[in-house]
């Protein structure tokens, strides 16, 4: 398994899991509990991770540098069939064109 994503807030994980999730790619997410405990291991080893398998690794890594990409925060409308669509989505759900193919 390899780690490609971490981050404090389990939110973000979640979103980044679904954005794998979106792209066909099954992800394990550890340290779900972690976060706030006390200890003696560094802060960032005690955030959310996501982990893949090793083959899909750089797969993952592209998904979510796309997702990082598009733009946060706005709505925007797919060009092939007019459906307007959340920020969190990158691809239409409607007839499946990728935001990231339009830029
Ligand atoms: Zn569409």
């Amino acid at each position: 398994m390899k780690r490609v994503f971490r981050a404090a807030s389990l939110l973000q994980v979640a979103h980044a899991r679904n954005v794998l999730l979106s792209a066909g790619i099954q992800s394990e997410l550890r340290n779900q509990y972690l976060a706030g405990a006390l200890g003696d291991l560094p802060m960032m080893e005690t955030w959310p991770q996501l982990y893949v398998d090793d083959g899909d690794e750089q797969v993952a890594l592209r998904a979510l540098a796309r997702a990082a990409a598009a733009p946060v925060g706005a709505a925007w409308t797919c060009e092939d069939c007019g459906e307007v669509l959340e920020p969190q989505f990158t691809s239409c759900w409607r007839c499946g064109t990728s935001v990231s193919d339009k830029h």
